[in-house]
């Protein structure tokens, strides 16, 4: 095996980060999508979310850029909204109103149809790379492992490969695929916590928005699980999104909408879902929950062989690191192949530097899901209740602590919560044995101004 060819299997956001950072040590890329590819942002039948907003972390916007340069200019100009999430977005714990205040931690507001267009013009710039269209069906043999993937069609003709990379998504078929082969599926962790999201794209009347505030988040919580999200969206639009941690179905048209905006803790959401234009119907989303596969677990684990993005962690979208995720999966991987001297044991290499941010993501969803009591856990332990809760007390008036918290959220690292003043900020509020005001839910703190809290 050598740096000829590499496969990919999927062109959704991980296959074309990682199409982009195998470029960088492979003569030949391929990447094989099963859908007809549009040569514009229309839906397609593999990414039923991609109507959906979705917005790009801190940390995934740096790996995206140091990817592919230039894709933050396409997004921009594809008409993404970039805002200061931390100061501009008002947020609801179960404590109250966090602090609000100025951040390094923008974020990009788009929806998935559009980002994933503006992604895939810039991936095909590169000459090493080619999308392919087909069905992979099977993983091909070699000694130790993989060695190409098998298509859909008669006589299932096989590609060689020098790697395999699974991009495949949610319903990715490699544990059956490995199986096969005769390596044992990797084990299995979920958290089953039924997700009901139901995003309708509005356009606000001028003036609907408060002028310090951008959006809303009101997430679900195990006493309320209903909740809302109000998020800047491309092209001066807006998503609101209705949100519920339980069975229920998610509203489906805007009548419905607005009944559930009525029940969620603060009324705002609803009361600008009134005032807003929609440009059609909400559109209902349901998902079983997260779930981690953990391939750097297998051993051995298969020469030729990395699976990337939800294909290994599919999370609840409300936390909305999935394509964060996949984007430092792409940019460990390509570290990893600029330094290696051979391709021996190099696909169990890369696999394995994927685990400290899957092991913090997953983490911390386990512990915020786990905490709903209807949450099943399979493969995992319930997580303990927080032993304090003084961060987020803190943060309802502290805009400092509000903003490490939402660092350590975008930058996968508990860190930003660790610096020594945080802390110091954390003891005094203990010591003096105080407690969070009570919130209005009406009454939303101004945001300070003044230079961003350096991460
Ligand atoms: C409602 C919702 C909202 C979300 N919001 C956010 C957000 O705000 N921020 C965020 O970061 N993430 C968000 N996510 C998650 C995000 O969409 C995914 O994490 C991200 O797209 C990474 O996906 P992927 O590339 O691994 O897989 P996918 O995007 O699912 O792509 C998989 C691709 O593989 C193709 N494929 C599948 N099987 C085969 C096969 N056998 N042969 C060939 N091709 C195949 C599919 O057609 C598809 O193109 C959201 C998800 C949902 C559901």
């Amino acid at each position: 095996m050598g740096f000829d060819h590499a496969v990919v299997i999927g062109a959704g956001i991980g296959g074309l980060l990682s199409a982009a950072a195998l470029s960088r040590r492979y003569d030949r890329v391929t990447v094989i999508e099963r859908d007809r590819l549009p040569d514009m942002p229309l839906h397609r039948r593999g990414v039923p979310q991609d109507e959906q907003m979705h917005a790009i972390l801190a940390i995934g916007q740096e790996s995206f850029e140091d990817l592919v340069p230039g894709v933050a200019g396409e997004f921009l100009r594809a008409g993404a909204a970039w805002y200061d999430s931390p100061r501009g977005i008002a947020s609801l714990s179960s404590q109250g109103w966090a602090a609000r205040g100025p951040s390094e931690a923008w974020i990009y507001g788009i929806r998935r149809v559009v980002l994933e267009d503006a992604l895939r013009r810039k991936v095909l710039e590169i000459p090493r790379v080619r999308i392919v269209e087909g069905q992979v069906v099977a993983l091909h043999p070699a000694a130790r492992g993989v060695g190409g993937i098998v298509l859909k069609g008669i006589g299932r003709p096989h590609l060689d490969a020098d790697l395999v990379v699974d991009a495949s998504g949610r319903n990715s078929h490699a544990p059956a695929w490995l199986d096969e082969l005769g390596f044992p599926p990797p084990p299995e962790q979920e958290i089953v916590n039924p997700v009901g999201y139901s995003t309708a794209l509005v356009r606000l009347p001028p003036g609907a928005l408060r002028d310090d505030i951008q959006g809303y988040l009101i997430p679900p919580l195990p006493d309320s699980p209903t909740g809302a999200v109000v998020l800047p969206c491309d092209n001066g639009l807006h998503q609101i999104v209705a949100l519920t941690q339980s069975d229920t179905a998610p509203p489906a048209t805007r009548e419905d909408l607005i009944a559930h905006l009525e029940g969620v803790r603060s009324p705002v959401v609803a009361e600008l879902a009134r005032r807003a234009d929609f440009l059609g119907d909400p559109k209902p989303f349901r998902i079983r929950g997260s779930r981690r596969r953990r391939f750097e677990d297998m051993a051995p684990h298969p020469e030729g062989f990395v699976a990337v993005g939800d294909a290994v962690l599919a999370l609840n979208p409300i936390y909305g690191q999935g394509m964060s995720v996949a984007a430092v999966e792409a940019r460990a991987m390509r570290d990893i192949l600029l330094d290696a001297a051979d391709s021996t044991g190099l696909a169990a290499r890369i696999q394995e530097a994927f685990r400290p941010t899957l092991d913090f993501v997953f983490g911390s969803v386990v512990r915020s899901d786990g905490a709903f009591p209807a949450a099943m856990l399979h493969g995992l332990e319930r997580p303990d209740p927080p032993k304090s809760h003084v961060l987020g007390a803190l943060a309802t008036e502290d805009w400092k602590t509000a903003v490490a918290l939402r660092y350590a959220g975008h930058y996968f690292t508990a860190e930003p919560v660790q610096a020594p003043e945080i802390r110091s900020r954390a003891r005094a509020w203990a010591s003096s044995g105080r407690t969070p005001r009570r919130s209005d839910p009406r009454d939303i703190p101004r945001a300070h101004d003044g230079a961003p809290l350096p991460r």
